[in-house]
């Protein structure tokens, strides 16, 4: 037995604890990871990359490397709805291309004012970046083929055993803290004694109930469909319901399907699994099955509490969703970027160990939140069902597929053009937020608007020189000085403790106008911390903002 000691331990290696690894990383943190699988993940699992996960990724400086994974950069993002892939196309909701994203971005405005825009790429193509910029980083460990038997809290330290998959040796190592990115059936949850609270077992006819998925390669698919491609393919038939989002763009495809009553796992064979997946295409093409499994559907849980002492959990072991909307993996990497930055400042000395508090009363609201969300679109999809005649060739066969046409059309909008969700989640409330007592703008999926009410995601501007408000800000603390006030108080309040503040002069009108007011301090996590025209109480609102309040 090896004893070794750390600042963090990150117990999983899936994207909330890769992405953890990389903001301590950044930051200095002396940080261990230990994953129990051999690598990151083979099989495709979430397909969608929201807006805000790529602004966190341009803020590491690693989201084109991103961009330009999955499929090939002029292949459409569409999302479109068929009887079967080879017969009727019912829907289509039409998405730039990853190439043409990078251009449109820049002529947005309103809601879709952003750096980024979101990018449909399956999560097996960006665990292994997160990874190597992880593992790229001074300090920061990670290991797979390692798995955590346990932890036990001592007075100043998490005592934390791993083990090596082969068995053949064990760390015992003593961290500051241990995070739990264990997944959804974490060790680390059931270990600090905090419970999954809300809803499951949720049944309809589609994603909600026993789901088989089916990695493929179909090698004609491109070829043989007389249809144009698109990212995500949904088939509507009385026989067989699927989702069946492109992974390549060049032939392999993450199938789901969900198991009738007299359909039992156990019995499903490579041959069948391949059957099911022609069943949906309704064509006799070769169907290769690279992997398959199940999972369930119809989960909207969140744990009852995100810490215990000096342990923490986040992603899906804090949190499990239907993953319709995508937004599981998403709410994962928002739970690393707000603890990243305030483990670092703790362990630092720039933050009070009080301000880990509001990780929990930040998080877990938007949790609750997103699940909720997630939910209402499974059931916009699970429950309508599709009528006996959908699939006839006939005046009634074709009055069906017009009414579930335009329902899908709408329900696709709904589901994937969604910049209220992934713009507007906010932290009002939270300890680490200044409230000036303006109202925050309604939560709504499909319409964000621009607020810097403090709590909430900054207003994003391009500037004239092309580059974004975005870039402009430190990777710690930014002071925005929109007008004449120069909150000099900030400055020298953040020396006094050792916070790394950029000062951005950005006397546009257009930005006074957006912010209302002439300052505005921007948290690492590009939260907007406090807002207003003079800095007179700025020792007030960093004391508060260092969890010293
Ligand atoms: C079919 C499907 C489609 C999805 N689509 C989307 C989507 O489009 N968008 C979206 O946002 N989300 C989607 N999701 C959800 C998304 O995949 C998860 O939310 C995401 O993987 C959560 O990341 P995580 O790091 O918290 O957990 P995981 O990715 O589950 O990682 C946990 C890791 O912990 C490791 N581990 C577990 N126990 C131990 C232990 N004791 N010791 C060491 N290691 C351990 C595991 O090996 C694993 O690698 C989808 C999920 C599924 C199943």
């Amino acid at each position: 037995m090896l004893h070794a000691r750390t600042s963090v331990v990150i117990a999983g290696g899936g994207p909330f604890g890769l992405m953890l690894a990389n903001e301590l990383g950044r930051r200095g943190v002396a940080t261990l990871l230990f994953d129990q699988k051999p690598a990151t993940a083979y099989t495709p699992q979430a397909n969608a990359t929201q807006a805000r996960t790529m602004e966190h990724y341009r803020r590491l400086g690693f989201a084109d490397e991103v961009r330009a994974l999955g499929m090939p950069a002029d292949f459409p993002t569409d999302i479109a709805y068929f009887t079967r892939f080879a017969r009727h196309e019912l829907a289509r909701f039409r998405l730039p291309s990853s190439g043409e994203a990078r251009q449109v971005v820049r002529t947005l405005s309103g809601s879709w004012s952003a750096a980024e825009l979101p990018h449909r790429c399956n999560q097996k193509y960006i665990e292994p970046v997160l990874r190597r910029h992880a593992e790229a980083l001074d300090g920061v460990s990670v290991s797979y083929g390692w798995r955590m038997n346990g932890f036990r809290e001592r007075d100043n330290r998490v005592e934390v055993e791993v083990e090596s998959v082969s068995g053949t040796a064990r760390h015992r190592i003593a961290a500051d803290y241990l995070v739990g990115a264990d997944g959804a059936r974490s060790l680390v949850r059931q270990g600090i004694g905090a419970r999954y609270t809300g809803e499951t077992g949720v049944a309809r006819d589609f994603v909600g109930g026993r789901m088989y998925a089916v990695y493929a390669r179909i090698p004609d698919f491109y070829r043989d469909i007389p249809h144009a491609p698109a990212w995500m393919n949904v088939s509507f038939n009385r026989e067989r319901r699927c989702f069946m989002p492109a992974v390549d763009g060049k032939g392999e495809f993450a199938f789901h399907t969900q198991l009738k009553g007299h359909e039992d796992e156990r019995s499903i064979g490579e041959a069948d699994a391949a059957a099911m997946v022609r069943q949906a295409i309704g064509a006799p093409l070769a169907v290769e099955v690279l992997a398959r499994g199940t999972w369930t559907a119809g989960h909207s849980l969140v744990a009852d509490r995100l810490r215990g002492g000096r342990v923490f959990i986040g992603g899906d072991a804090a949190h499990l969703f239907t993953p319709t909307g995508g937004l599981g993996y998403n709410t994962a990497i928002e739970d690393a970027v707000n603890l990243g930055w305030k483990l670092a400042a703790v362990l630092k000395g720039a933050a009070a160990p009080r301000l880990l508090e509001s990780y929990e009363a930040e998080r877990r609201p938007l949790a609750v939140r997103n699940v909720a969300y997630a939910k209402g679109f499974a059931d916009s999809l699970g429950l309508y069902e599709p009528p006996p005649e959908i699939e006839d060739e006939t005046p009634e066969g074709e009055a069906a597929r017009r009414r579930a046409g335009e329902y899908f059309q709408a329900h696709g909008r709904a589901e994937f053009n969604i910049p209220g969700i992934t713009f507007g989640g906010r932290y009002d409330g939270s300890p680490a937020i200044v409230a000036d007592g303006s109202a925050p703008p309604p939560d709504a999926a499909n319409l964000y608007l621009p607020s810097a009410c403090p709590g909430g995601r900054p207003p994003h501007l391009w500037l004239a020189d092309g580059r974004s408000l975005y870039d402009l800000f430190g990777f710690e603390w930014t002071l925005l000085r929109l007008g004449a006030a120069r909150g000099e108080g900030f400055v020298k309040q953040a020396q006094v403790r050792k916070l790394d503040l950029e000062v951005v002069d950005l006397p546009l009108p257009e930005a006074r106008e957006l912010y209302a007011a002439e300052l505005a301090l921007i948290r690492p996590d590009q939260i907007v911390a406090w807002r207003g025209n003079s800095d007179a109480q700025a020792a007030a609102v960093l004391r508060q903002l260092t969890g010293h309040g």
